[in-house]
């Protein structure tokens, strides 16, 4: 058997409930595609709002002993998922390009990037500190402990399989927490193959469960208000997040949102021209540009911009398309048809107000999802692309004048997550990144993620953070204890 269908033939694809792996309740099943082919892979257990319970109360019965169990235990537990993880690279890799469509060097980088959080948080178990102090007016004490929130719902996107899994699974671990997962529909089979590693690394039975399923909205909705969820934290778009933000304010939810981007690239006259090209690349082709911290939009001085966008066009014209899996893919498939269908939209739309296309411009024909790598420039500013995120290969390129007005177009939009900037002057730099209304900016790179640091936005791009010290700081609660010295 070839390693393709030996990963996929190994995924267990039932709904992952208390330690044991079921039939959804109606024994139904949902087809998972592989975008680079649009052929079927296998069907994996469709989940239903009572599989959901099922997990929920699975989540509740382990949440006392777990919360109790020592936070290097824990630690130990995440640490062992990382050496998992690390040694089986290759496997998972395989088995999320066969889902998602990235090329298989990109899939390493996502395996490596995702178990990175897992170490991260098995470090960071074994630091949830509390205060002591004496009350300001003297006699009392103030003693503050941090306590795990309590059973979460984690809903995660396709874009990156495992990496938005385990930047709320290693967390929420990490702090006692139990949890209900909900894979995206079109990229199951990683976070199934994650939940068998993870209890293959000691995780108890309970404290992760996770329910696939085709049908989100009627499935999770009845966890939404089941008062025992204390918890969700959710990965994805921002209509959705919205809806999920009401449904969590009936029931007084704890929530985090990791929501859409719409990241603007600033190249100033006076940066290293070369660099930033690399940048833009990394920026913008990432994951097949299917990535919320995407570069979206390029924002470039006047007097460089004709530069930039001839370098940037012959970069990008020069990768090779194709499956992920063949040797040599560096731009892999769209993840499905509709996402193929927009963002030619968005190009069309584009060129038909008067943008032109220095290379690429439309889908590739044939099976798979494919878009070749474009770079649009002269795009105006009424481009329905320079404010809706496109998630997909696509550059389009404008100018600026002075300093203020690139700082206007950036901030020009309801999105808040990153920002990338590229100048040689350290006082515009730092002007520029406190002036930017976005929750991560990223300076002379093109690349700002990394399980040590703080990721999320501001204003449509959500709220909450994941990574970093901050990361754990979701899934704790604060308990104050007065303490009586008299
Ligand atoms: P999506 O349609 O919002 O889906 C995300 C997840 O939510 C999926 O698991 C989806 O299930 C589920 N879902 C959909 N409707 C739901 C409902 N009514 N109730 C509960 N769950 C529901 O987003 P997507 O298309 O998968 O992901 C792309 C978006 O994610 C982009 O906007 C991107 O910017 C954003 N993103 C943000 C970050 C970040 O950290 N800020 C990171 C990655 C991606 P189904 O799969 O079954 O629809």
């Amino acid at each position: 058997m070839g390693t393709q269908s030996r990963v996929v033939e190994n995924v267990p694809k039932g709904i992952y409930v208390a330690g044991e792996w079921r039939d959804a309740s109606g024994g139904g099943g949902f087809w998972v595609e592989d975008p680079g082919t649009s052929k079927r892979l296998c069907q994996v257990a469709d989940g239903q709002a009572e599989d959901a319970a099922s997990a929920l109360d699975a989540a509740v019965d382990a949440q006392t002993e777990w919360a109790a169990t020592p936070p290097r235990e824990r630690g130990e537990i995440l640490r062992r998922a990382w050496q998992l993880m690390t040694d089986r690279v290759d496997d998972l890799a395989m088995l999320m390009t066969l889902e998602m469509g990235k090329s298989l060097a990109e899939s390493r980088t996502e395996v490596t990037y995702a178990a990175e959080f897992l170490r991260w948080f098995s470090e960071e178990a074994v630091r949830i500190e509390g205060r002591y102090a004496e009350a300001p007016a003297g006699g009392s004490r103030l003693l503050t402990m941090k306590q795990p929130v309590g059973p979460c719902l984690l809903i995660t996107p396709w874009n990156f399989p495992l990496a938005m899994g385990t930047r709320k699974i290693g967390p929420a671990v990490a702090a006692g927490c139990t949890m209900v997962v909900k894979p995206a529909q079109l990229t199951p089979l990683s976070m199934l193959q994650l939940a068998e590693l993870l209890a293959e690394a000691g995780l108890p039975p309970g404290v992760l469960n996770v329910v696939p399923s085709s049908s989100a909205g009627k499935t999770v909705g009845p966890l939404m208000s089941d008062r025992r969820l204390r918890k969700v934290s959710f990965t994805g778009s921002t209509p959705v997040g919205k809806s999920l933000m009401e449904q969590a304010a009936q029931n007084l939810l704890r929530v985090s949102m990791e929501l859409g981007g719409n990241a603007p690239f600033l190249v100033f006259g006076d940066a290293d021209l070369d660099a930033a090209v690399d940048g833009a690349v990394i920026a913008k082709m990432r994951n097949n540009g299917e990535s919320c911290v995407a570069a979206n939009r390029f924002h470039v001085a006047e007097d460089v911009a004709e530069e930039f966008a001839a370098k940037l066009a012959e970069q990008l014209g020069a990768m090779k398309v194709g499956h992920g899996a063949e040797e040599g893919t560096q731009v892999g498939p769209l993840i499905d048809g509709d996402q193929r269908d927009k963002v030619t939209e968005l190009v069309d739309d584009a060129v038909g107000k008067g943008a032109t296309v220095a290379t690429g411009g439309s889908a590739a024909a044939g099976d798979g999802y494919f878009f070749t790598p474009t770079v649009l420039t002269e795009v105006p500013e009424s481009a329905r692309i320079l404010s809706e995120e496109v998630f997909g290969p696509v550059a389009p390129v404008t100018t600026f004048g002075s300093e203020e007005q690139a700082l206007a177009l950036a901030n020009g939009t309801e999105f808040g997550l990153v920002a990338y900037v590229y100048t040689q002057d350290l006082r515009r730099a730092l002007r520029v990144a406190e002036g930017l209304q976005t929750g991560m900016v990223g300076l002379n790179t093109g690349m700002v993620s990394n399980a040590a640091a703080p990721f999320g936005g501001v204003k449509a791009s959500g709220f909450g953070r994941e990574g970093g010290v901050e990361g754990i700081a979701e899934y704790l609660s604060t308990k104050y204890v007065a303490v009586s010295m008299g």
